[in-house]
């Protein structure tokens, strides 16, 4: 079977993900739009301004159904804004920015002030046989995760070891950019959940 899978598509580096998964053999689909949300067997929130896809998501009238095929079990992958977004808890929103919610963590944004506000590293990843070498752009950290949440990375200590992969039943979330990088593994692991869906 080949996925279906969308992208959601208000801003964001919607492109560098529909090339990995294309890559990868899955179908693409930009989502705008209610009704082709609808068409998808899993879904991608990509990086990019968590508060201004949340705001355009309500917009465009997004944010319900979102949270509707989240609830139903949608399989969804979000990379750093798109982490911020699946999160149930934003422990520093800007004034009235919301969430769609879905994943038990708390994650704070722009958790990296200063000097390494972006840098990379190499990761350590539950069930990935090498590590990864990953991409934080004014990324997010998980300072609180739930007991269904399964923490699948942690920072190196000498950058403080917080939380940076989750993974809750099909839901994925990663607060680096594996699209940036020619990392593929976790867009795989991303295919067999929503295969498995
Ligand atoms: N700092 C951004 C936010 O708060 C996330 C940055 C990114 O996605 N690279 O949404």
């Amino acid at each position: 079977m080949t996925p279906r899978v969308g992208v959601l598509a208000l801003q964001g580096d919607v492109r560098e993900h529909a090339r990995v998964l294309t890559a990868l053999g899955a179908e693409v689909m930009l989502v705008r739009r209610p009704d082709e949300l609808g068409s998808v067997d899993g879904l991608v929130l990509p990086g990019g301004e968590s508060s201004v896809i949340d705001k355009l998501a309500r917009s465009f009238g997004m944010q319900g159904p979102i949270r509707e095929a989240i609830a139903g079990g949608l399989p969804v992958y979000g990379t750093c804004a798109g982490m911020i977004l699946l999160a149930d808890r934003i422990e520093n929103p800007i004034t009235g920015q919301e969430s769609f919610g879905g994943l038990d963590v708390t994650v704070r944004r722009n958790a990296f002030g200063g000097q390494v506000e972006s840098f990379e590293t190499d990761l350590t990843v539950a069930g990935f046989d090498a590590p990864l070498h990953a991409a934080f752009i004014r990324a997010p950290l998980v300072t609180a995760a739930g007991s269904d949440a399964e923490v699948l990375a942690t920072l190196p200590g000498d950058l403080g070891g917080g939380i940076v992969a989750v993974r809750q039943g099909p839901l994925l979330a990663t607060a680096f950019h594996p699209e940036v990088s020619g990392e593929t593994r976790f867009h795989e692991l991303f295919l067999d959940l929503v295969r498995a869906a």
